[in-house]
């Protein structure tokens, strides 16, 4: 399929990304080079050499990956990265031939920040610059996971419960692809990775074809959710059948798996879980004596938010930038090397199974009658039990954060709430009673996103905690349109100005909101709203 349109795919980025780790030179020095090993361009290499965070940043013998994302801002502020900047004794963007660092966003520790990725080690909590120094052995906590009762359970109550393969081995040559998507549709299952589209819509608009490829969305970026790397590392084997399952459904006979580079272990555990899922037989030629064949890969990402976004992910699987396109055409129509595609999230994929296993209306019977089942929700360390709670949707937030969270540790006031990641919004105290649901948060300007709850406390200042989000937004920008580009930009120009943000600040939100190409700009002015009315007189004029 790559050949058709004479893209090189992933090998591309790959070769670039073993070159970018070699080396403290920026990509102008090198991917030209790598492109034209691949017949390519000088363009086809520098393009996405200088667009992902891993690839155009100079890596030393020694790379630490410092988290700056909200959970570890509001963590302590991000003074860590200073303190492992000076325990280094470098700078970011200056990398030495010992040593180099590089600050991202985020590496789905969460509950345990701040944290860092000293190569494929993890560091975290408050020591964590004496880590890195070498004065404390590093030390990063497994996911505490839990039921909504509070229960540790193995992980996700509701949708877990059964051996991975389970259902593809009972499916697999018995059950026709028409009785799998017609449970999935039972069940009300919309996708778990913010957009909240109903997967067996998604599943019939890609048509049922042997060309279709169905992509299981690893690439968790939203800071505070850390939900799928749980999965990922603790239960790969369900997230491949979760997939083989949806390209029975689909009549496809391709999946591929991509998995965000910043997490190294996830990446390890979902290539084991491959290959054991190869020998065991449940993938391959003519699986388990059926007529099914299907083939699956595992891809390591490279470092960028936008890449999430279906078309952005699409396009760097081909070998591009990581950016978002206009739609439509649809992916379900136009995708992967233009074959129909169907993108779906990995915690979404990892429901398949149970629903396939018990039924839809099982399922259904979980949640609310408009938005059904469960929902991973991912509480941070200023929780004083942070961790992973598989709840019902619809459950009140209160009830997650008081019973479940147990509050903020050391007594601690909560300011205010983040829901949804960045592009989800900002909720006060007195707005907990909200179900967690994307219709009841819509009403508050709010988002479900990926259901990562970051708690921030009252010690980080208004206008940084704005600051943060600005930042975030002008950082992650993929800078294919321009009023994200330009919008994002200048928000942070004027939110690290301080001060009153002006009258063209309040325009230029609307023009973010109504005119940016995808979800990305267009809910950045929604987050940024919710802050200012979250944080009142504090943040005055901040609204637009
Ligand atoms: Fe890229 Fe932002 Fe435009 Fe989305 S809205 S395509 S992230 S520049």
């Amino acid at each position: 399929l790559a050949d058709r349109r004479g893209r090189p795919g992933g090998r591309l980025v790959e070769a670039l990304a073993q070159a970018a780790s070699e080396t403290l030179s920026g990509p102008e020095a090198w991917a030209p080079e790598i492109a034209r090993r691949f017949g390519l361009p000088a363009a086809a290499g520098l393009g996405p050499a200088s667009f992902y965070a891993d690839l155009a940043t100079g890596h030393g013998r020694r790379h630490v990956r410092v988290c700056t994302a909200t959970a570890c801002f509001a963590a302590q502020g991000n003074r860590h990265l200073p303190e492992i900047e000076r325990a280094l004794g470098i700078e970011s963007g200056e990398p030495t031939p010992e040593a180099s660092v590089q600050p991202v966003r985020c590496l789905g520790y969460c509950y345990a920040g701040p944290a860092c990725l000293d190569g494929a080690t993890p560091c975290s909590g408050p020591s964590v610059a004496e880590q890195v120094a070498g004065r404390v052995r590093p030390y990063a906590p497994p996911i505490p996971v839990a039921d909504v009762t509070g229960e540790p359970v193995v992980l996700a109550g509701i949708v877990a419960g059964q051996p991975a393969w389970r259902s593809w081995v009972e499916t697999v040559g018995r059950r026709t692809p028409e009785q799998i998507a017609s449970q999935v549709a039972v069940s009300g299952l919309r996708g778990r990775g913010g957009a909240g589209f109903p997967v067996a819509g998604k599943w019939a608009a890609a048509g049922r074809s042997p060309d279709t490829v169905v992509v299981a969305n690893g690439d968790e970026g939203d800071p505070g959710s850390y939900a799928d790397r749980l999965l990922m590392e603790e239960d790969p084997g369900r997230v491949l059948e979760g997939l083989a399952l949806a390209c029975l459904a689909c009549g496809a006979r391709r999946g591929v798996v991509l998995v965000r580079s910043e997490y190294p272990r996830a990446l390890a555990r979902m290539r084991a879980a491959l290959a054991q899922a190869y020998e065991d037989g449940h993938l391959g030629t003519r699986v388990h004596g059926s007529d099914v064949d299907l083939d699956v890969e595992v891809v390591s990402g490279a470092g960028s938010y936008v890449s999430g976004e279906e078309t952005a992910l699409i396009a760097g699987l081909e070998g591009g930038r990581g950016c978002a396109r206009a739609r439509p055409p649809y992916p379900t129509g136009k995708g992967l090397w233009d074959a129909p595609t169907v993108v779906n999230n990995v915690e979404t994929l990892a429901a398949v199974p149970w629903i396939v296993r018990h039924g839809g209306h099982a399922y259904a019977r979980r949640g609310t009658p408009s938005e059904t089942g469960t929902k991973l929700v991912c509480l941070s360390e200023r929780f004083a039990r942070p961790g992973c709670y598989e709840v019902e949707l619809g459950t009140p937030l209160r009830r997650i954060v008081t019973e479940l969270g147990g509050g903020l540790r050391d007594g601690a006031r909560l300011a205010v709430l983040q829901v949804g990641g960045p592009l989800g919004g900002f909720l006060p105290e007195d707005e907990l009673d909200v179900p967690l649901s994307e219709a009841a948060l819509g009403r508050l300007g709010a988002a479900l996103g990926h259901a990562g709850l970051v708690a921030v406390d009252h010690r980080p200042a208004p206008e940084d905690v704005l600051r943060h989000v600005w930042g975030f937004a002008a950082a992650e920008s993929c800078g294919a349109c321009s009023p994200c580009r330009v919008g994002s930009r200048r928000g942070l120009e004027l939110a690290t100005a301080g001060g009153p943000p002006g009258e063209a600040y309040a325009r230029m939100l609307e023009l973010m909101s109504r005119a940016s190409l995808c979800a990305f700009g267009r809910r950045v002015p929604a987050a940024v709203r919710s802050l200012a009315r979250a944080y009142g007189d504090r943040l005055r004029g901040w609204g637009g």
